[in-house]
């Protein structure tokens, strides 16, 4: 999808912190952190809402959701972790390619 930053990220466009890569996914760690740990899981198909969902889709989030935990420790989040998806204005949505949040790396308030 063309001007979209998470798109650009995933075809090599923008360089980013990869942490995990398949060909469902990519894991990156997001540049502005809102916790000492703070990564960005973003399906590979140019979606923004959950309201869009089709079973495909639902097989790539599937895919994700299975993955993070497979990931956690690798990530340094061996000791929990908050996952947020933000979506639309309200919730906060900046980039509108769907994407995970996983935050962790210490004690997180505020909830
Ligand atoms: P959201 O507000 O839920 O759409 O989250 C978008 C996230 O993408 C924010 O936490 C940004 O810091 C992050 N972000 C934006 N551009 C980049 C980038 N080039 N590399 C890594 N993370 C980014």
């Amino acid at each position: 999808m063309e001007n979209c930053v998470f798109c650009k990220i995933i075809g090599g466009e923008i360089p980013s912190e990869r942490m995990y890569e398949d060909d469902d996914l990519i894991v990156i760690r997001d540049i502005e952190p809102k916790a000492k740990l703070h990564y960005l899981c973003i399906p590979k198909e140019h979606f923004a809402l959950l309201s869009e969902m089709d079973e495909r889709r639902a097989e790539l989030l599937k895919r994700c959701f299975e993955k993070i935990p497979a990931l956690a420790g690798k990530l340094g989040l061996e000791d929990g972790y908050r996952i947020i998806i933000n979506q639309g204005e309200n919730g906060g949505q900046s980039v509108h390619h769907l994407h995970i949040h996983l935050l962790g790396g210490e004690k997180l308030t505020g909830f």
